[in-house]
């Protein structure tokens, strides 16, 4: 009797059609005598459209009440995925995130699983019950809501698969697995079998929403192997877990494309010792995470300054730039410049370690189609271009294509 965590993303659960459907995926399993804890996201939709009401209020409101708004997203799914099994005959129960044990650290918005005590969902697993857990929420030692950032949901089904030492963990969502690329953008973008953690984590973190980012780090760190499907067939997916040898030969596995972020760039900065640190601790103290960092050499003899360029995620520009304002006179920079109409490129894979001449193609690739490269980042398995917006997809094509046969 195996233990399996399967999580069904937004796309999964849209429709009360698609909820039966899901009922009926997790009844067949069940029947073969499995046990399962199903996580699901709120419907595809719903949290953006809660955000855009919280903004319709006021464009930076409370975390503490944007969590308590956005939870209300996955309750809605998790009853209603309970119902359409019971509708089959099948005993579930649905359980919150602070009901299955979840326990976070005090950042709203993008609050990080400190520890899963799941006594309710052992309790229910071992009373023959199907248990739905509520993805991307948790409550923190004193009961708060908090949710775990945007996909957060595929966070709380790798964690879960952990802490429950399940024997499968499966993602359910819209595509057939882990894509060379995001099949939506590039045509010619094909499946993969497997990725190695390493590559997913920096195609997730270079803009890949099809895994959260963070899903990912704790995957890797916990050992959970898990499998990327589509709930809408019965294709195999793509497996994803350590590097092996053979994986080696592939340089470029895949390429991504970020068109969420924005660049700041702030013009005329004192060259001087503490300044960047000064800049990035009250970003991160704002819990803001900075991506690309690109800072020119300094012009001016009496009085060097320079320009500082970083990019951050679109929904904390506004958050960023009130920081950055409230640093202005301490600091005595000239301008801000804020930028929305970027978009980042990346291509990634652990071959890169022993292949050079990449970023060479790379930039090659881009000259050719005629497009300007704004800033350049590379890590040794991932090589990052910012480019305008307007010419994200045109250039995520083409690297595609010069990369991958
Ligand atoms: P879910 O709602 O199931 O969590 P998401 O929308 O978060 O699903 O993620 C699935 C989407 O990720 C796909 O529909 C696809 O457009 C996008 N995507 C981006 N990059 C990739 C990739 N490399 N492979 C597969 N899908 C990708
Ligand atoms: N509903 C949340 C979101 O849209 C979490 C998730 O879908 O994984 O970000
Ligand atoms: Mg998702």
């Amino acid at each position: 009797m195996a233990l399996i965590v399967q999580k069904y993303g937004g796309t999964s659960v849209a429709n009360t059609e698609r909820i039966k459907n899901v009922a009926a995926r997790v009844a067949r399993y069940r029947e073969r005598g499995d046990r399962l804890v199903v996580v699901v996201s709120a419907m595809s939709g719903v949290t953006d459209n809660l955000i855009r009401l919280a903004k319709e209020i006021m464009p930076l409101p409370s975390e503490r009440e944007l969590d308590v708004l956005l939870a209300t997203g996955e309750q809605t799914t998790i009853a209603l995925t309970a119902m359409a099994l019971h509708a089959l005959g099948v005993p579930a129960v649905s359980l919150t995130g602070a009901q299955a044990g979840i326990v976070t650290d005090r950042v709203h918005t993008k609050a990080k699983i400190m520890n899963i005590t799941p006594r309710q969902v052992h309790a229910l697993l071992d009373s023959g019950h199907v248990v739905i857990v509520a993805g991307f929420q948790g409550q923190t030692q004193e009961g708060q809501i908090t949710t775990l950032g945007r996909g957060g949901s595929d966070l709380t089904a790798i964690a879960l698969a952990a802490a429950l030492k399940a024997d499968l963990c499966q993602i359910f969502t819209d595509v057939d697995g882990i894509y060379t690329a995001d099949p939506r953008v590039v045509p010619t973008a094909r499946k993969l079998d497997e990725v190695a953690y390493d590559e997913l984590l920096e195609l997730a973190g270079a803009g890949a929403k099809v895994m959260q980012l963070r899903s990912v780090e704790f995957a890797k760190k916990f050992g959970v192997v898990f499998e990327v499907r589509s709930s809408m067939n019965d294709n195999p997916g793509t497996i994803v877990k350590e590097e092996t040898k053979s994986m080696e030969g592939v340089v470029v596995r895949g390429v991504s494309l970020d068109k969420n972020q924005a660049k700041i760039t702030l013009i005329g900065v004192p060259d001087r010792p503490g300044v960047s640190a000064r800049i990035f601790q009250a970003l991160a103290d704002a819990a803001i995470n900075v991506d690309m960092i690109v800072q020119n050499v300094s012009h001016g003899t009496a009085h060097p300054a320079t320009d500082l360029s970083f990019t951050v995620d679109k929904p904390d520009l506004l958050k960023a730039r009130k920081v950055i304002e409230g640093l202005k006179a301490e600091l005595g920079f000239s301008q801000l410049l804020a930028d929305e109409t970027i978009a980042k490129l990346s291509i990634v894979g652990v071959g890169m370690r022993s292949h050079s001449g990449v970023a060479a193609k790379m930039f090659t690739t881009l000259a050719r189609e005629g497009i300007n490269i704004e800033m350049i980042s590379t890590s040794e398995i991932k090589i990052t271009v910012v480019v305008n917006s307007a010419r994200g997809e045109q250039a995520a094509r083409a690297v595609h294509d010069a990369f991958i046969t």
